[in-house]
């Protein structure tokens, strides 16, 4: 029986689509896109999420990096943040959830400061039994530890919980664990799936 409900927040809880923000401002598409997978994928963004480096270094080693995409890379950095939005649909279930008495759990490969901005923005935070964030830890998804982090801290049993994430590699050691999970593509109707795990919703 489930009794943990565990979520991923970005593209669960949180939107996160620079591409569109940064149309606003820059009238190209192509551009816009190869940017922010090169700056999404790069090895030094995931030692963000880790948190082993600040973001003013990141800046710095990007605008070295990259000095043809400058003014690109001054927008996103002044913005980003606000680029995370409340994805409602998803906030209402986990609401609906925690009042039908389920435990509430985020797992996330997040950024420290992005976290401290986003947490004090969105009161769903308040109803949260616990939460493992990569930067907070040091580790980062897939890997393990943290999967692992996240059963100990809060004595969970794999098979009481399910874990939803919209990357799909995210989602292999928490089955591996024996969890349940729910791959969240975009068309994904969430409440239909953890019926289908015939949680209470
Ligand atoms: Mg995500």
């Amino acid at each position: 029986m489930i009794k943990n409900i565990i979520f991923d927040l970005g593209n669960v809880l949180l939107s996160f689509k620079p591409e569109k923000f940064l149309l606003r401002y820059i009238d190209d598409l192509k551009r816009i896109n190869s940017f922010v997978s090169k700056v999404t994928r790069d090895k030094i963004w995931w030692q963000l999420d880790r948190g082993i480096i600040s973001i003013d270094k990141v800046k710095s080693l990007f605008f070295n990096q990259y000095p043809e995409e400058r003014d690109l890379l001054i927008l996103f950095f002044d913005h980003w943040m606000e680029m995370l939005t409340p994805i409602k649909n998803n906030i209402k279930i986990l609401r609906e959830l925690k009042q039908n008495g389920y435990k509430i759990y985020v797992l996330s490969n997040f950024i420290k400061e992005a976290f401290e901005f986003v947490e004090i923005r969105n009161d769903f935070f308040s109803l949260l039994d616990g939460r493992v964030i990569s930067s907070e830890e040091k580790v980062i998804k897939p890997e393990k530890a943290i999967y692992e982090v996240l059963l100990k801290r809060y004595n969970l049993i794999p098979e009481e919980c399910v874990f939803m994430d919209d990357v799909q590699g995210f989602l292999k050691p928490a089955k591996q664990l024996g969890m349940f999970t729910i791959w969240v593509r975009p068309n994904t109707n969430l409440r239909a799936e953890l019926k289908k795990l015939s949680v209470k919703i």
